[in-house]
């Protein structure tokens, strides 16, 4: 197989510029994605920077050595800083030139120029710089669950590499680009691999981009927005897994249900916005009693519901009895006013319902409906159970 240089060429700069155009048209379709648009801006100036290399002989150096390689630099910052932005960092505008001006001042000096050692070694640190920032930004966030980094940064990594070997390989080249063709020697992989590069590079940024916007799609969902806690489906969700770890290693698991008293009223008397206010305050007021590793959730308009581990059904009714009090304390003035919310708690544990959610919840909802009975602003814990062949686990009343 013969490779004719001109056409690899051309077939180069023509990729990066549509690897460029995807991601700018990545950009255009989510706009808040800025990385896309720095990914994008990099990849085209990739481009004419190839563009430029291949025409050496053609064009005057200052063209195909300075101006190309100070292209490239430009080309590697504008990645870097896709990366930072994409992890939430703010660019940094003198860094992002600062490749380019360095390469063009060394150009002024004659010896450089003459000189194709220096010149590989100070393109190749440039590049190793911007290209090991860019692997950076990825990896420092490389534990919030995004598989497409991984390829990334062993692409990025790759190139690195190869670079110290690949340049100095293409000065070599018979410049200008008159033959008609190179070998198939090895070597012609080293002009390929920029070709491999950007369909690579191109084609996971987007992925990136999307299994990022797929997270935070999945995250939404399962968080309720007023409060910032999971909402029925994110709670369920993370229960299911606590309560199998809790059966697997035979350890106990209270669930309290709270809902709040009278609400309907308190949304009455002082607006839906003061509602507001008095869900937010509760479920500070939880959060404060609460341990790390407690699950907590708004699981319907007032109802919330908290998921302990480990602890005695005594300790857990202690906690209940402490959030039940902050919560008084915090919502007897709500903004100047007299709102007097008060929360009512039901209790249940595995030592009543086993490991089974809806059990544990049946229990606690039928405690919850007792507090309520007898008065509000109350705990009760789960009543005796019954079990049956056709009923499962159920509270004693609900058989009824
Ligand atoms: P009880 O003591 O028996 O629980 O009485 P309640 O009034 O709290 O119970 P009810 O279930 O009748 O009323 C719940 C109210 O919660 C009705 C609904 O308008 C209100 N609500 C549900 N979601 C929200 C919300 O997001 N914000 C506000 N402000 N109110 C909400
Ligand atoms: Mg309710
Ligand atoms: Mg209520």
């Amino acid at each position: 197989m013969t490779l004719d240089i001109t056409t690899l060429f051309a077939v180069t700069v023509v990729s990066m510029g549509l690897g460029g155009l995807l991601l700018l048209f990545g950009w255009l379709q989510s706009r808040e994605t800025t990385a896309l648009a720095w990914w994008g801006a990099g990849f085209l100036l990739f481009a004419p920077a190839t563009a430029l290399f291949g025409a050496r002989g053609i064009v005057a150096d200052v063209w195909s050595v300075q101006a190309a390689n100070a292209v490239m630099l430009l080309g590697y910052a504008l990645m870097w800083t896709g990366a930072r932005v994409f992890e939430g960092r703010a660019p940094l505008p003198p860094l992002i030139g600062a490749g380019a001006m360095l390469w063009v001042a060394a150009c002024q000096i004659d010896a450089f120029m003459q000189s194709v050692p220096a010149r590989v070694a100070l393109a190749s640190l440039l590049v190793g710089a911007y290209t090991c920032a860019f692997i950076y930004e990825l990896w420092r966030r490389r534990r919030d669950g995004l598989l497409s980094r991984w390829p990334v940064m062993a692409i990025a990594a790759v190139h690195v590499a190869i670079f110290p070997v690949r340049a100095p390989y293409l000065m070599t080249l018979p410049f200008p680009l008159t033959s008609p063709s190179i070998g198939a020697q090895s070597s012609s992989l080293l002009i390929f691999a920029p070709l491999l590069y950007a369909f690579a590079l191109a084609f996971l940024l987007m992925a990136l981009t999307k299994e990022r916007a797929e997270q935070r799609q999945r995250y939404a969902a399962a968080i309720d927005p007023l409060t910032g806690i999971p909402n029925r489906r994110g709670f369920s969700e993370r229960a299911e897994r606590q309560l199998s770890r809790s059966q697997r290693d035979g350890r106990p698991l209270t669930l309290l249900l709270f809902d709040l008293d009278r609400f309907k009223t308190i949304n009455d008397r002082f607006g839906h916005r003061t509602g507001d206010e008095v869900l937010t305050l509760f479920t500070q007021s939880a959060a404060q009693s609460l341990r790390p590793l407690d699950l907590l959730g708004r699981i319907g308009g007032e109802e919330f519901v908290a998921l302990l581990p480990d602890v005695s059904p005594e300790a857990a009714a202690a906690v209940a009895d402490r959030i039940r009090k902050n919560f008084e304390a915090a919502a007897s003035d709500v903004s100047g006013l007299p709102v007097a919310a008060t929360v009512s708690v039901g209790i249940s544990s595995t030592a009543q319902a086993g490991h089974d959610f809806d059990g544990l919840y049946a229990i606690a909802d039928a405690a919850l409906y007792r507090a309520k009975q007898k008065g509000r602003n109350r705990i009760e814990e789960g009543p005796p159970v019954v079990t049956g062949p056709h009923l499962g686990v159920l509270p004693a009343g609900a058989a009824e």
